[in-house]
């Protein structure tokens, strides 16, 4: 479903400062936004210029407008086993959860995809991706239940199609009842792309090829994949160099590292980013750099299964794209994007020293460096004339922030900051502080239950 509004039809914003993040970190203490239909039309200092056609003339004082923020790395079904193997690090947490998530179906998926998405909306996301790669057989159509979660709440929206085929017998982790074969996976992530993939300027839906890690997946499987990513035009996801353990996983196995098994699987591109790229020396950061992989940096994640801390600022002064992602809600129960630019900037300064990274770079990550992560960069991620109209009002005039004077510190330091009004495409996703198109208790209910019935399938309980 994507959203239309007439190309006449003018949104103005007024009275509220304004954080472009466009290349120069242009900035107004008290700025305008004109929205014509899809696009943003105007950007500047003060009162919006006269202009016809406006339906709506927002005051936004005490206001921060942004663009809305991208998210880039998630898995959804999570939603429904957050709090379980709560003190576990990445293998073992996975060997515990892989026998529940082998039993989600399609409409436990759907709940999880609209739980998960709406409390990142109400965050201010307004791009969501999900990675999606365990499909029980007989399961139904998991990626049909996400893509219409995400229609029907209005986001911006890559789903990828992930895959595992490297079970216990061929030297995986996960059991081999979770996984599929390197046939199955690949046929499906074909019709999954013939299916759903929309490349156009403003698509509402993008779909992408992503294998899961070298420790669930065959190297034929990532070698294909690549293939038939390139071969249709879409791009490449997995995780990378999350662990200690996975990197000696592939020395074991392959006889090098992470980064180098990507390369030599054809897994090093523009085309491509990976998720955490905890454990990166020089020279593979020096790789993504010169290819320009992108990565999706997810501090909450990394920290809750004490990963490691990723060297971003490093990676940033390479010029390596990176945005931010909150990862499952299994290993970040909060799910929220918006409390990932604070644990951005903490959890880098612990890693890298006081410098390490900026409130505005904090921004820069959760914005236009998803956007640059998600090939979208042209269109979404920063305040620009003629880019697509993805824009939140963060209210900062209450109590957790009017004391604060830098309207970005208050976004990025201060206590999560209230959504006003949140739109995508020109459409608002939350008005007035709500989601406009999703009943929240009744949602909650829904997860409730489908959570509860996977516990029982799975005699959790
Ligand atoms: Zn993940």
């Amino acid at each position: 479903m994507t959203a239309h509004v007439s190309p006449t039809e003018r949104i103005v914003i007024e009275n509220c400062a304004v954080a472009t993040v466009d290349a120069a970190g242009t900035e107004y203490a008290a700025g305008h936004i004109v929205v014509a239909g899809n696009l943003i039309e105007a950007v500047g200092p003060g009162p919006a210029p006269a202009v016809e056609g406006v339906t709506r003339r927002i005051d936004a004082e005490g206001h921060l407008a942004t663009p809305g923020l991208v998210n880039t790395h998630h898995h959804f079904y999570q939603w429904l086993t957050r709090g379980l193997a709560q003190n576990s690090g990445l293998f073992d947490w996975l060997v515990e959860l892989y026998p529940t998530w082998a039993r989600i179906d399609e409409p436990m998926v759907y709940a999880a995809a609209a739980g998960s998405l709406a409390v990142m909306v109400r965050g201010g996301v307004t791009t969501a991706m999900d990675h999606h790669y365990v499909f029980p057989r007989g399961a139904g159509d998991l990626l049909g239940a996400e893509i219409r979660a995400a229609a029907e709440i209005g986001v911006r929206f890559t789903a990828t199609r992930g895959s595992m085929d490297r079970g216990e017998s061929d030297g995986g982790l996960p059991p081999d009842f979770a996984v599929e074969s390197t046939e199955d996976a690949l046929l499906a992530t074909e019709q999954a792309i013939d299916t759903h993939h929309d490349p156009s300027f403003g698509s509402m839906l993008r779909i992408a090829a992503a294998p899961c890690s070298p420790f669930s997946v065959s190297t034929e499987l990532l070698r294909e994949a690549a293939v038939l990513a390139r071969r249709k035009g879409v791009r490449l996801h997995t995780h990378g160099s999350e662990t200690v353990e996975e990197e000696k996983f592939c020395h074991e196995l392959f006889g090098m590292g992470p980064t180098d098994y990507f390369e030599s699987t054809g897994w090093l591109g523009d085309d491509v980013w990976m998720a955490h790229c905890v454990h990166m020396n020089d020279a593979d950061i020096a790789a993504f750099a010169r290819t320009g992989t992108g990565v999706a940096h997810c501090p909450s994640s990394n920290a809750r299964l004490a990963a490691g801390i990723a060297r971003v600022p490093a990676m940033l002064a390479a010029g390596v794209p990176v945005g931010l992602g909150v990862d499952g809600t299994a290993s970040n129960e909060s799910g929220e994007l918006h409390t990932e630019l604070r644990n951005a900037l903490l959890i880098n300064r612990l890693g890298g020293g006081v410098r390490a990274l900026t409130a505005r770079q904090a921004l820069r990550l959760g914005t236009y460096g998803g956007a640059q992560v998600l090939g979208r960069a042209a269109e979404i991620g920063s305040l620009e004339p003629g880019k697509l109209a993805d824009l939140v009002l963060w209210k900062l005039d209450g109590i957790g922030h009017a004391s604060i004077a830098d309207p970005v510190a208050a976004l990025v330091l201060g206590p999560a900051a209230p959504v006003t009004l949140s739109l995508v495409n020109g459409v608002p996703v939350v008005d007035h502080g709500h989601l406009t198109r999703t009943d929240e208790q009744a949602l909650a209910h829904l997860t409730r239950t489908e959570a509860r019935r996977l516990s029982a399938i799975a005699g959790l309980h």
